[in-house]
């Protein structure tokens, strides 16, 4: 049993969902699970519609019509191979979207983002299932949300593992089993029977949640590159693919922000021993990167990884007290309560430094919640550079003319805080 992820980029227009079909037919060599998101830009398009809506700001219809236009316009193009009828189904669709907009937002925002943003992934696995079933590969849609379940946690939903492992495997198993079932990434389900996501760019991680409760052979993910690089070639010259790497090298790229796969994506892979192979889907034929259990494909090229967006928050004692153990917890607990992601750290005697992942509001609330009690410097803007197997970076271009705020090595890391 295989499993098949396909993201925004693979069905952004007709021309790639007619190439999803042919992927499909050409490699789908064994029962099938295909996990989709949403087409393009739909997402993005979809916040902003959630923004509008909840803070009514008189352009909710033109948003909406936008997006709505921007889907018929690929059924439209893909009707030329396949029968007109057969669509009203997202006709409806469309309809409870708007009937969903048309109200006034009560309860939280992340509530309703989960509400609206969804219908991103649900539009686009209904068109291409149906345009799969007119062109003869019999497919049968699911809605994920029977099956992935998850906590209350609105757009960062906490997969109740038991709970979604079993209906899986009783349910959806014997599915696959008889047909190709096509099902969205991204959407779960919450104990209240509320639609929840689970986190921007989720469907890689849904595409592995599947694969881990089904037993599936392999999964692959297929992309716009030609598989794991060894660098971003926007930032980088000369960048390389890697051909294999294994899971725990591919745990911490992601985690360092090689934007390639999901950093949940692996660890249910790597429990079950399930290989990931990343492949383009403009050249489908060709290699891709593995990533599997195999201890020999350590990489011994150089890695350089970005994330950008990042926060530098520096902490030291009001009251000349030490950062140890006490002070420390004090902070950790306050980077938990408002979901402030840390990238790196660093202490010393007298300060504590983290490089994190927040906005500006929580940034707000941790500098309310500490400043009473220490002193808080905070620099914006700037970036996590992490390269792995080199021994120095003097060499490196990207980092030659920036500031390096913070600076820490490992036995097989260097990584920089840079503005
Ligand atoms: N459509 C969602 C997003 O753009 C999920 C995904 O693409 O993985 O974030
Ligand atoms: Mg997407």
């Amino acid at each position: 049993m295989q499993v098949f992820k396909f993201g925004g980029a693979s069905v952004k227009d007709a021309t790639a969902v007619r190439n999803v079909g042919e992927i499909v037919k050409r490699f789908g060599k064994e029962k099938l699970l295909v996990v989709i998101s949403a087409m393009g830009k739909t997402t993005n398009a979809l916040e902003r519609l959630t923004t509008s809506y909840f803070k009514q700001t008189g352009e909710t219809k033109k948003l909406f019509d936008e997006i709505k236009q921007y889907h018929d316009n690929i059924i439209k193009d893909l009707i030329s191979d396949i029968h007109p009828h057969g669509f009203d189904d997202i006709e409806n669709t469309f309809i409870e979207l708007e009937c969903l907009i048309s109200g006034t937002p009560e309860g939280s925002f992340d509530f309703h983002y989960d509400q609206i943003v969804s219908f991103g992934e649900i539009i686009c696995t209904k068109i291409v299932s149906i345009y799969l079933n007119q062109t003869n590969i019999r497919n049968r849609w699911v809605d994920a949300r029977n099956f992935v379940h998850t906590d209350t946690s609105h757009r960062e939903g906490k997969i109740d593992w038991n709970k979604t492992k079993q209906i899986i495997h009783s349910k959806l198993k014997p599915l696959v089993e008889k047909q190709i079932i096509i099902t969205q990434g991204f959407i779960g389900n919450s104990p209240n029977n509320n639609t929840t996501t689970l986190g921007r760019e989720g469907s890689d991680y849904s595409a592995a949640i599947f694969a881990y409760a089904l037993e599936a052979t392999s999964l692959t993910i297929w992309k716009d590159v030609a598989g794991v690089l060894n660098a971003d070639p926007k930032r980088f010259k000369d960048t390389m693919k890697i051909d294999a790497l294994n899971y725990n090298e591919a745990i911490e790229l992601a985690y360092y922000g090689a934007t390639v796969i999901h950093p949940k994506t692996i660890q249910p892979l790597q429990s079950k021993n399930i290989p990931l192979y990343v492949k383009s889907f403009v050249a489908p034929e060709e290699e891709g990167t593995t990533v599997s259990s195999s201890p020999h494909d350590l990489i011994k090229m150089p890695v350089y990884i970005v994330k950008s967006g990042q926060t530098l928050v520096s902490i030291s004692s009001k009251d000349f007290s030490f950062i140890v153990e006490e002070n420390l917890s004090k902070i950790f607990e306050v980077f938990a309560k408002h979901a402030i992601k840390t990238n790196l750290m660093q202490n010393s005697a007298i300060s504590f430094s983290a490089c994190v992942n927040t906005d500006d509001e929580n940034l707000q609330k941790l500098q309310d919640a500490l400043s009473l009690q220490f002193n808080i410097r905070i620099n914006k803007g700037c970036e996590l550079f992490t390269a792995r197997n080199v021994r120095s970076i003097q060499q490196v271009e990207y980092v030659k003319d920036k500031i390096i705020l913070l600076e820490q090595r490992t036995r097989s890391s260097i990584q920089l805080v840079i503005q």
